[in-house]
């Protein structure tokens, strides 16, 4: 018997017998290994939408003009202040990129069975380069000297205590991994929160919101328009680790446990006591016209939103967003007129399009 399958404007016939073995050996874990790559047929429908989505927000650092950015670095008009700002923007994001993209292709990706979660976790990799890239376009546009930036990540103490934060979770997993036994997969899932939630998730958004606070100033509109790029892509890998991470407890609930929930809300406590040590200690909020308390605020916020998503309890129940005009310039979707030259052309218009809910 046969099955017809539509996935977004594509149609493809399967041996229904054939597509139901295949369907019934995928698992986020301890699935069929296949050597080929055999999407069809989709059973994580969302990684595939997902993987979509991101190829349509495609973006190339050196499309993005940056006349205005070496016009302002090379004046008078900028304070040190903001000049640190940006190298500390550039500074930490260059080692932190390379960081997630490692631990996704060399960590999740290889424990991971289904192949549309191996695909787009594929592009969370190439994406986590892209970014990579656009910060050495920074690099060179303003002329920086790049070693600086290295020595920030080695020296700078609130920086390390965070790096190791995550390293910690991501070493412990690149060896052979049992995933049969309740633990190891706890290990696994342990590192998708801590790189979704707690990282990408919340690290990231003490730099992203005083880089954006910045451009917002009409300073950096080329640093600034490339973070925005970068944190659309980023929400996209908070939302992709989010997906993994509720899917693999669905499969497997023995790693659901109180006791590692509990866990995961100490890590993501953690986290956020690292982020509001490092602000204190590297950023100096009221240069751009912002509160220390509402940046600390603002930063539970964030945590709290993370684990509201992964169905975990809140640290500070009730907490308000203290920046509202952050959040709509983060979410760029809302604009009408952001996409200008020729990043317009990436969007496919086929991918905008996917529709599709066909299961067997
Ligand atoms: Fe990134
Ligand atoms: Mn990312």
């Amino acid at each position: 018997m046969e099955k017809r399958f539509q996935i977004g404007n594509r149609e493809f016939v399967l041996d229904q017998a054939k597509a139901e073995e295949a369907y019934a050996a995928k698992r986020v874990i301890n699935g069929r290994q296949t050597m080929t790559f055999n999407l069809l047929p989709l059973k994580y429908q969302w990684a595939y939408e997902l993987y979509r989505n991101m190829k349509a927000n495609h973006w190339e650092p050196e499309d993005i003009p940056m006349a205005k950015d070496i016009e302002q670095w090379r004046g008078n008009d900028l304070s040190d202040v903001e000049r640190w700002i940006i190298r500390m923007g550039i500074g930490y994001f260059s080692a932190a990129e390379g960081i997630v993209g490692d631990n996704i292709q060399h960590v999740v990706r290889e424990l991971v069975t289904a192949p549309e979660l191996k695909l787009v976790l594929g592009r969370h990799a190439h994406e986590e380069n892209i970014h990579a890239d656009s910060l050495l376009y920074m690099i060179s546009s303003l002329g920086i000297n790049p070693h600086e930036c290295e020595a920030m990540f080695e020296d700078v103490p609130t920086i390390l205590r965070k790096n190791e934060f995550v390293s910690r979770v991501s070493r412990e997993l690149r060896r052979d991994m049992d995933l049969s036994q309740a633990r190891e997969k706890q290990a696994l899932a342990r590192n998708i929160f801590v790189f979704g939630q707690c990282m990408e998730g919340t690290q990231f958004y003490g730099l992203f919101g005083m880089i954006l606070s910045l451009y917002r100033q009409n300073k950096f509109p080329g640093i600034g328009q490339m973070f925005r790029y970068t944190l659309r892509d980023e929400s996209n890998h908070i939302e992709l680790l989010r997906n993994l991470l509720v899917e693999l407890i669905r499969e497997n609930p023995d790693v659901w446990t109180d006791e590692f929930q509990q866990e995961l809300v100490n890590l993501m406590k953690e986290a956020v006591q690292l982020e509001k040590e490092f602000i204190n200690d590297c950023l100096p909020v009221n240069a751009v016209g912002l509160s220390g308390e509402e940046f600390a605020e603002y930063i539970d916020y964030i945590a709290d939103r993370r684990l509201e998503n992964v169905g975990l309890p809140l640290l500070n129940e009730g907490v308000k967003n203290p920046f509202p005009w952050l959040a709509e310039m983060m979410d760029i979707k809302k604009e009408q007129n952001f996409f200008e030259g020729r990043v317009t052309e990436y969007q496919k218009a086929s991918s905008l399009e996917m529709v599709s809910d066909d299961e067997l």
